[in-house]
């Protein structure tokens, strides 16, 4: 077998020691050496980044100067061949310094032996091939074999910094498949991985060597582009990209089309860095993917000032916390034949010292996203339980509250123990507590099986009522109703009330309250503005109801009132 050769460089100033490593690795007996020599660190400094070496053999001390900032600088661009220090003081203390800083090895002149420094090398150029090789597969995908985002954030960064200084044009695209989630469930995840390999070797073909294909997530993928000459050719891009993957597949038997959204975001423009171009772009492909399948979005000025809003609700959500700006307010639920007010719905309110006036429709969003909702929503059941336990106190024992419950709140462990300890902590009937899921929030959960449902049926057992929450609003699958042994269903409010005297859409509110007859459920109407939609929905069989037309949501301290005043009726009445 032919020796492997190695070239090396050698770092040193002294003529004789150069004859000396290059007279012992002319006796190497395992590989062969092809040898450079050169006497300066400035000179070392300009050949780090030459492929053609092997390894670096470097003395030292060269005059007055150390080899430590050539390491450094090594170390800093992340060269890829080792670094051996020579040197011809005692080293006692020196080797220590040297291999913090990132040499391969130390060895003191006076021990060199032809074999020891042949093992040396040899050692060098395989530690770090293996090196290298690892910090390779930990920046790998390894499904696709695509970079991963930790790969893709640093290439980023390295094209920002040549683009900076060329002042030059890059874009980042966010690409993600449209539905991919309802054919790995559906065909299952082989098929799933199959689509995603697909996906990755068509964008290889579509982009240029110099740019970038990573996958960061399921079915995301991101793209670099590299030296545009123009944003316009990141749209040709993206649409030949989306053109690209709408062509049918073969794949496991199944002719699958599928179909993709872009979100792109571009250097200087929208951001000068690798984590404010990636967040633009991911913004973008939201709304890309709000506006229906296959499309291209640029991240927009109107997109800014979105995001700069949300940062506010952001910042003023964890000031509010701090700063008690939240209450509930307590709408009434009652029987529609003979009105009484059977319980109330606690409904987060936010008084904002600083900023605009905000609602839960815009704020319990971000709030989900950035984990607000958390220690938000432990409040809310904790505030409903106080409110509860006052209430019994004051006799007041015949009513409910429901309180609405983010699906963040229910996958986060610990959920059903913080729930139990407001009830105990309280001293509450459970049975007086009800927790509002919404349909996509149960429907998720089904499909899962797991942790999430046990949880939800252990807090059932404690004696706590579940309502499913705005039922007809998510995608109707009716399957998981059987599946969660829910309590009540209240239909969504844009089934009811609208621009009409009467039902906005009664033949859909007549189908619910069927359906949930079948399946042994209360059903709740939500929404009630007049007395046409309150009739409507008796004739329906619809029993029980909430609305503007008996009462809207009130403080705490109305909503006893207002329940003190009802119980007063109620016994005049001899009810
Ligand atoms: P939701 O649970 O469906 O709550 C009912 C919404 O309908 C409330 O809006 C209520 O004020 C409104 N509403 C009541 N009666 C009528 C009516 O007759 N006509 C009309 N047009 N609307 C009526 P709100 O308070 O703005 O809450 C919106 C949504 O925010 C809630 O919908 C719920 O999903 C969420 N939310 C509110 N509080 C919380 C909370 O504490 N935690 C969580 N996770 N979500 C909450
Ligand atoms: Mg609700
Ligand atoms: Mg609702």
């Amino acid at each position: 077998m032919p020796l492997k050769r190695m070239h090396v460089l050698v770092v040193d100033d002294d003529p004789a020691d150069f004859a000396i490593v290059e007279a012992l690795l002319g006796q190497a007996s395992r590989s062969a050496f092809t040898l450079s020599h050169i006497d300066s660190f400035e000179s070392a400094l300009e050949c780090l980044q030459e492929r053609r070496y092997d390894v670096f053999l470097v003395d030292y001390f060269l005059g007055s100067e150390t080899a430590l900032p050539l390491l450094e600088e090594a170390l800093h661009q992340k060269i890829s061949q080792p670094i051996i220090v020579l040197t011809g003081a005692d080293g006692d203390t020196l080797d220590d310094v040297v291999i913090e800083n990132g040499a391969a090895d130390f060895l003191p002149k006076s021990e060199l032996t032809s074999e020891l420094l042949e093992r040396t090398i040899r050692h060098a150029v395989e530690h770090k091939k293996v090196q290298l090789k690892l910090e390779r597969l930990a920046k790998q995908d390894a499904l696709t074999g695509l970079g991963n985002r930790l790969l893709f954030e640093e290439l980023l960064e390295k094209s920002l910094a040549r683009a900076k200084r060329k002042e030059g044009k890059l874009a980042v695209l966010f690409l993600d498949l449209d539905r991919f989630k309802e054919i790995n469930d559906t065909l299952g995840h082989p098929t799933g991985d199959l689509l995603l390999l697909m996906v990755a070797d068509r964008l290889r073909t579509l982009v240029r060597d110099s740019d970038v294909v990573a996958r960061i997530g399921g079915d995301e993928f991101t793209i670099l582009l590299d030296e545009l000459q123009d944003y316009q050719d990141a749209v040709i891009v993206a649409e030949k990209i989306i053109e690209s993957l709408s062509q049918p597949s073969a794949i496991r038997g199944n002719e699958l089309i599928i179909s993709a959204s872009v979100g792109i975001a571009v250097y200087p423009d929208n951001g000068d860095s690798p984590i404010e171009l990636m967040q633009k772009a991911d913004i973008a492909l939201y709304e890309a993917k709000r506006r229906g399948a296959s499309r291209t979005q640029f991240f927009t000025a109107r997109l800014q000032t979105e995001l700069e809003r949300n940062l506010d609700v952001e910042r003023g959500l964890r000031q509010g916390l701090d700063r008690d700006e939240f209450q509930i307010q307590l709408q009434p639920k009652w029987e529609l034949a003979s009105r009484r007010i059977i319980g109330f719905e606690a409904l987060l309110r936010w008084r904002r010292e600083e900023g605009e006036p905000c609602m839960p429709d815009r704020f319990i969003p971000i709030a989900e996203k950035t984990g607000l909702i958390l220690p938000l929503g432990d409040w809310v059941i904790d505030e409903a339980c106080r409110v509860l336990a006052h209430w019994q106190e004051r006799g007041l024992d015949g009513y409910s509250i429901a309180v609405n419950v983010s699906p963040v709140q229910l996958h986060h462990r610990g959920f059903k123990e913080q729930l139990a300890q407001s009830i105990k902590r309280h001293g509450v009937n459970p049975r007086s507590l009800e927790l509002e899921l919404t349909e996509e929030t149960l429907i998720d959960i089904t499909q899962e099986e797991g942790r999430v449902l046990t949880d939800l049926q252990a807090i059932k057992e404690l004696g706590v009522m579940v309502s499913i929450d705005d039922f007809g609003t998510g995608y109707s699958s009716l399957r998981y109703l059987k599946h969660f042994p829910a309590d009540n269903l209240k239909i969504d409010r844009s089934f009811v009330s609208g621009e009409k005297a009467g039902l906005s859409e009664p033949a859909i509110a007549r189908a619910i309250v069927t359906l949930s007859e079948s399946l042994g459920l209360a059903v709740v109407a939500e929404g009630i503005e007049t007395e046409e939609q309150l009739e409507q929905l008796r004739q329906f069989g619809c029993k029980q109801g909430q609305g503007y037309f008996i009462a809207a949501p009130m403080s705490v301290e109305e909503a006893l009132q207002f329940a003190l005043r009802h119980n007063t009726a109620l016994e005049e009445t001899g009810e």
